[in-house]
């Protein structure tokens, strides 16, 4: 099996770290959103990918997990952001077909990120809470608690 060193640069260093993100698992915008939120000063963040990002949250059958997730990075990494950040044509929601457009779209899940952020707010009432959406071109703020 090969080898592949690296330098990790938090070596020795605290565990600490400020954000948690909470993304779909779709690889089609994984690694965009890691670099978007970087350049948008998230400089450090856990990540939690879980397919729909809100609609883990929304569903009861995946809502644990995603608490489970988030108890952990605040016991243990300390974290006091929460970041949610749903995609365009996101197969669990049915993805873009279902809508007239992507303004329409948009709306969608406008509503549903406050709906997880409500939810989420009811239990970690002291965490911040930003609500973000990427589409085919760029990583939007809709809202910040
Ligand atoms: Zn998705």
């Amino acid at each position: 099996m090969p080898t592949f060193g690296y330098v990790n640069p938090y070596r020795n260093k605290g565990v600490e770290c400020e954000n948690l993100a909470l993304v779909c698992m779709d690889f089609r915008f994984r690694k965009k959103i890691n670099e978007l939120l970087s350049q948008a000063g998230y400089r450090d963040f856990d990540i939690l990918a879980v397919p729909g990002a809100s609609k883990a949250i929304i569903d009861d059958s995946h809502r644990q997990i995603v608490l489970n997730a988030l108890k952990i990075a605040v016991s243990l990494h300390g974290i006091r952001r929460l970041i949610m950040v749903d995609h365009i044509d996101c197969g669990t929601y049915g993805g873009s077909s279902r809508f007239p457009g992507q303004v329409e779209e948009m709306a969608f899940h406008t509503e549903r990120l406050h709906e997880a952020y409500q939810i989420i707010k009811s239990q970690y009432p002291m965490l911040e809470i930003v609500l973000m959406y990427i589409d085919w071109d760029k990583l939007q703020e809709i809202a910040a608690f």
